[in-house]
């Protein structure tokens, strides 16, 4: 593979990691947990065959960012990183090899919502989600109300901040959808993420849907070294059992014990956490750009039940995507039971060879949708029938067609009604315009009425029009038009989200923004080449947007939607970093290249290249990926082979070490 094609296949692999860790983190994955973290180890080995490849924005070198709603965000007083993870005995002897001499502590890694609680002299000061690792989100007062067992002030002094996770015990969920069969919750963690941005906390409460908070970690003023659930306990908090373990021996035991209890626990768990036992080793053993450095998560095996496929529909997705849905004897995996799982797609079908009526092993991980893994070939009648693949649309009927290496079927008809209402579902939703008064049950009333079919249509509705339609009451109605009203304000970003361009995820749209785009006329406008010109946008992702701006019906609903006042614009804060204001230094209006390890000249903390790149960007410089004769400055960090400085001094290409550039962003006010 020649370094150009590497560099595009990286990009792709991040595009769509970053695709999908959005979907994840809105409780809609696409992946189970193995197929995502086979694209995470494409791009890793990737990067290790092609170290001279150049990532600007890799997402294994930070943590997951789910997008996060501005102004109720708070900054997390140390950031709030995910483990890192292994399946293997080999990688569970490397960490542990890792800290000779210290001792371990295992605990069940509950599959829930993670928080952070800070106290403040005692009082509940916040409670916020993990959001992105660095922001999280603020949910106090929701918390208050519908997460049990968080306590609401403590008796320490200071500032003080406990770490956990709120779940949806099994029995809560259980009776809950006992008692609400019209309204079943699909299972415990989407349940629990869902309480916990549902509008009111009170009729949560009132039905009993309600969260329980378990702490695992605790920040306070004296860092003791005493054993931190103790500690919790003390203090009122449940914590979930821990046990210590000497040595890897212990490790795997504790691990295989908690395996053994897994059945038995009232939550659903995913893992087992394994942490150095002394809290100033876990802190002393610092952490990476995604991770800390003393923990790890153990990921147990899928569970894996049999249960027989009766029959394979074919749903189309929002945006187009024709997929095999199979429908099971109701089987009991994982925590929840089945009736419907994923077939992923059509090659995996063939290469599995499935047949309807088969025996077939059902896998459930985590909390993502259950799939199919394979036939029991030794169970066949004879009586199995193939599943026939669709050659047309099962809604509208056009010829569809196959892509990507899946050999996916899509519909590519803009006007293909199931597409249409799941774009206007979509379309309204918290990421794109947040019509939050408008729910899904009315817009699919309202399509099926003839009311919606496009975007543009929600800004025609009035409270007169909705009040014709049963059980929709004034206020409702009101409510409804105001939500709409203010979801004009959209602006550039939220909009190509909102358009839920295939291929294009929400990296995507800030990145158009960030090139310089102010208006969504001028990205319908541009090519396919300038798209691709666009820093971390592929040359996929290029095609599949130009393509879809090239569609007359696009141009109309844009039209459209000019018309009824949305804002298509950019938004100031999606704008790139206004680089005229910094002062003056050699990086203002120079062209860098950053390579290299980074670290925080005072603390010696390791700074990630992107962190790096967006400082420097603020002082007035350009960055670009690889060098070339149109480079200024290439900024080494630590590592950096010869062969790159040397590369840049023949181009002359000025090389200069991380003290200087650290100096130079001091004179620039941004340290
Ligand atoms: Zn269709």
């Amino acid at each position: 593979m020649t370094t150009t094609d590497a560099q595009r296949l990286a990009q792709d692999l991040a595009a769509q990691i970053d695709r999908h860790r959005g979907l994840y983190a809105r409780g809609m994955p696409e992946l189970v947990d193995a197929d995502y973290d086979a694209l995470e180890e494409e791009l890793r080995a990737l990067l290790a065959a092609h170290p001279e490849l150049e990532l600007a924005d890799n997402p294994l070198e930070r943590p997951w960012a789910p997008e996060l709603v501005p102004g109720q965000t708070i900054r997390h007083s140390r950031p709030m990183l995910s483990l890192e993870k292994a399946t293997s005995d080999a990688q569970l002897e490397a960490f542990c090899a890792r800290f000779p001499g210290q001792s371990f502590t295992v605990t069940p890694k509950l599959d829930g919502i993670s928080l952070a609680v800070a106290y403040r002299d005692g009082a509940l000061e916040y409670v916020a989600t993990r959001g992105d690792g660095r922001d999280g989100e603020r949910m106090t007062d929701k918390a208050r109300l519908v997460v049990l067992g968080l306590a609401q002030e403590v008796d320490l002094p200071g500032r003080v901040e406990v770490r956990g996770e709120a779940v949806m015990l099994q029995s809560v969920w259980a009776a809950y959808n006992e008692a609400h069969p019209d309204r079943p919750l699909t299972n415990p963690r989407n349940a629990a993420a869902g309480t916990l941005v549902h509008k009111s906390p009170e009729a949560c409460v009132a039905e009993g849907r309600t969260l329980r908070f378990f702490a695992f970690d605790l920040d306070e003023p004296d860092l003791g070294d005493g054993d931190v659930s103790e500690r919790l306990t003390r203090l009122g908090f449940e914590a979930p059992d821990v046990f210590p373990a000497a040595d890897l021996d212990a490790v795997r035991a504790a691990i295989a014990e908690i395996a053994s209890r897994r059945d038995g626990y009232d939550f659903g768990i995913d893992g087992a956490v394994v942490r150095l036992a002394s809290r100033r080793a876990f802190v002393a053993a610092g952490a990476n750009t995604a991770a800390p450095r003393g923990a790890l998560a153990w990921k147990y095996p899928a569970e894996e039940r049999e249960t027989i496929l009766r029959a394979v529909t074919w749903p189309v997705g929002k945006i187009g995507r024709v997929v095999p849905r199979a429908q099971v004897d109701p089987v009991f995996v994982g925590g929840t039971t089945v009736t419907y799982a994923s077939l992923h797609n059509p090659r995996l079908v063939a290469e599995r060879d499935i047949r309807v009526g088969d025996t077939v092993r059902i896998m459930r991980r985590g909390d993502v949708i259950p799939f199919i893994s394979g036939s029991v070939r030794e169970r066949r009648t004879g009586d199995e029938q193939p599943i026939v693949l669709p050659s047309v649309c099962p809604s509208c009927g056009t010829e569809l067609v196959v892509r990507g290496t899946g050999e996916e079927l899509w519909c590519e008809n803009l006007q293909c009604p199931a597409q249409a209402v799941r774009r206007l579902i979509h379309w309204a939703s918290r990421h794109a315009a947040d019509m939050e008064g408008v729910g899904t049950t009315w817009i699919e009333k309202l399509a099926d009425d003839g009311a919606l079919e496009r975007p543009s249509d929600f800004y025609a509705l009035t409270a007169e029009r909705l009040i014709g339609y049963e059980r929709m009451g004034d206020t409702l109605a009101t409510a409804m038009v105001a939500s709409i009203d203010r979801s004009r304000r959209l602006g550039l970003r939220r909009a190509l989200i909102g358009l839920a361009i295939p291929m294009a995820s929400e990296g995507v749209a800030k990145r158009l923004c960030l090139a310089g785009f102010e208006r969504l006329e001028e990205i319908a406008e541009a090519s396919a080449e300038q798209l691709e010109a666009i820093r971390d946008i592929g040359p996929k992702v290029a095609q599949s947007i130009s393509a879809y701006f090239g569609r007359p019906e696009v141009r109309d609903e844009i039209a459209a939607l000019r018309a009824a006042g949305v804002d298509l614009d950019v938004r100031d804060e999606d704008r790139p970093v206004e680089a005229a204001d910094a002062a003056d230094t050699p990086l203002k209006g120079a062209t860098v290249v950053v390579t290299g390890a980074f670290a925080d000249p005072d603390s010696g903390a390791k700074v990630a290249r992107p962190a790096v790149v967006r400082m420097l960007e603020q002082a007035g410089a350009t960055s670009a990926s690889s060098v070339s004769a149109s480079t200024t400055i290439l900024i080494a960090g630590d590592n950096v082979g010869a062969a790159k400085t040397d590369k840049a001094a023949k181009l002359g290409v000025e090389v200069v070490g991380q003290d200087q550039a650290w100096r130079w962003l001091a004179e620039a006010g941004l340290r």
